[in-house]
């Protein structure tokens, strides 16, 4: 846990007589820290992409520019390194409120209940004398606990004229029920969201998310957007036809492609597509690719325009009402999102573009301007992160640490140089196998064993083939080269799995709970990797 004496220190508040022996100033210590303890407003969308925000630089930066989220990393901190350990809604946001990887917080997969009964950081917010709200995009099935108000969305939500549950109503079906409200989801969700703020009892500080619905797909923007790019032409990720010769078979075959997505566009009947259909009749692979993507992009940063807007709205609030010092801001997303990049769109994978969630941050008062951070830093040092700056403590059984220090530049010696990823689903419907790894700074190694281990969130009998890939990221920074198997890599290769099982073991996530995941790791797990 971080010493806060220290902490104090360094951001700058007087605190006299921290040098004392007795508890006397640990006491004062903590009075000033409670007197001091910001607003937290955690603004959360659905599938965002660093290569869909303009600070993050990218060939799409002038195409669609967010000048308010880049506002937060302008005055604050970007951090470059930020990973979700589960790429996939319902998971990420069980990580983000417990602080624990989904094998300890029991939501592995999208068909997961979370425990609304486990303890979550807005519960241990509320506790410490927070005013904890949550609007929007909820998806964790069960009813929101921990919060003295939530307004959220059943299920996925609606794009237009949205239903809202609010706290106070009978949760029955977390797909069911609500109030409908006129109007453009992302404008809705900020229009309660300031409407709390408005209301709020004004003698707590105030812990708010606040979850955009946008920008997931099926990507319906707002009618004020409908002839953004008109007439532009989305330039291509180098990798939208990649060959995928290169891959191990745990990969080659398996994913949601841009061709399964002109697919879908170019149905005429019962699924057809919402903003229109794709005719893809008379186009080859190649041409439907092309025709996919662009489609695919305009419909998504339409989608980002309004998401940005929305910022900027709650930006000036925090600006005109004074809040602004005294409000730590954060911009972030549930996880990445190919943009086409391996033919993909959706998420899952362990590639970087599903991996690395946007995270920018503002608080004036320990965070120095146009930071930018490298540290590697997962979804489930969030909840902790909270905990700290609210001068709480944080549960050993949490696994993640605080990364105040980080933003504040000021990263602790021993910070973390590695991650571990674990998608739970083997599910046939989404064409993803199931997969864990580890990525360090240079390197990325991935296992897919290919089993479904789960009842829930899993297609019985969808066994698919076992396969390692190896990326060197710093030769190969968008993966298109895997390495495993070449001589030169095999001691590194043979390291890296011993510290893969090492991450394993520490988190509790052993392979020996699953007898046919052990079996199969004995025929697949080579210790030489040639
Ligand atoms: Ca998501």
């Amino acid at each position: 846990m971080i010493n806060r004496r220290s902490f104090l220190k360094g951001s700058g508040i007087a605190v006299v007589g921290l040098t004392a022996i007795n508890g006397f100033s640990e006491v004062f210590a903590r009075r000033v820290e409670k007197a001091n303890r910001p607003n937290i407003l955690y603004i959360m969308s659905d599938d965002h992409a660093t290569n869909a925000i303009s600070c993050y630089g990218g060939m799409l930066k002038d195409i669609m520019p967010t000048p308010n989220i880049d506002r937060i990393a302008q005055e604050g901190v970007r951090l470059n390194s930020c990973f979700v350990s589960n790429s996939i809604c319902t998971p990420s946001r069980a990580v983000i409120l417990t602080g624990k990887h989904s094998h300890n917080n029991g939501v592995y997969t999208l068909h997961h209940d979370f425990d609304r009964n486990q303890q979550n950081v807005a519960k241990l917010l509320q506790k410490g004398g927070y005013n904890t709200a949550m609007i929007g995009k909820w998806h964790l099935h069960t009813e929101p606990s921990g919060f003295d108000y939530y307004n959220v969305l059943p299920g996925q939500g609606k794009y237009h004229d949205p239903f809202f549950k609010e706290k106070g109503d009978t949760w029955v079906d977390h797909n069911e029920g609500g109030k409908q409200y006129e109007g453009y989801c992302t404008d809705v969700v900020t229009d309660i969201t300031l409407e709390w703020l408005e209301n709020r009892k004004k003698d707590k500080p105030f812990f708010l998310m606040c979850h955009h619905k946008a920008p997931h797909g099926l990507w319906e923007y707002a009618k004020r957007h409908e002839n953004l790019f008109d007439g532009v032409v989305i330039p291509e990720p180098e990798s939208l036809q990649e060959d995928l010769s290169h891959r191990s078979e745990g990969s080659r075959e398996y994913g949601r492609n841009m061709l399964n997505l002109a697919g879908r566009m170019n149905v005429t009947e019962k699924k057809k597509w919402p903003t229109g259909r794709l005719d893809t009749t008379k186009m080859d692979d190649s041409q439907k690719i092309k025709a996919a993507y662009q489609k695919y992009l305009k419909d998504y940063l339409r989608c980002i325009a309004a998401i940005d807007e929305n910022v900027g709205r709650m930006l000036k609030y925090l600006d005109d009402e004074g809040l602004a010092d005294d409000t730590i801001v954060i911009y972030t997303s549930d996880q990445g999102m190919f943009l086409g990049e391996h033919s993909l769109y959706d998420k899952r994978w362990m590639f970087d573009e599903s991996l690395k969630m946007p995270f920018v941050a503002r608080y004036p008062k320990e965070i120095k301007q146009a930071t930018v951070n490298d540290d590697m830093i997962t979804n489930v040092d969030f909840a902790e992160t909270f905990l700290d700056y609210a001068s709480l403590d944080i549960p050993k059984d949490m696994q993640g640490r605080s990364f105040r220090w980080n933003l504040a530049g000021k990263t602790p010696s021993n910070w973390p140089n590695d991650m571990y990823y674990r998608y739970w689903m083997q599910f046939e419907g989404s064409k993803v196998p199931a997969h864990y790894g580890i990525r360090t700074r240079r390197y990325k190694l991935i296992f897919y064993y290919g089993l479904p281990l789960l009842d829930k969130g899993n297609t019985a009998g969808w066994v698919t083939k076992p396969g390692w890939e190896f990326y060197d990221l710093k030769k190969d920074p968008h993966e298109l080269k895997n390495i495993y198997g070449q001589k030169k890599y095999a001691t590194k290769i043979k390291r890296l799995k011993k510290r893969l099982l090492n991450i394993k073991d520490r988190i509790g996530d052993g392979d020996e709970k699953y007898p046919k995941l052990m079996e199969l790791r004995a025929k697949h797990w080579d210790w030489t990797s040639n």
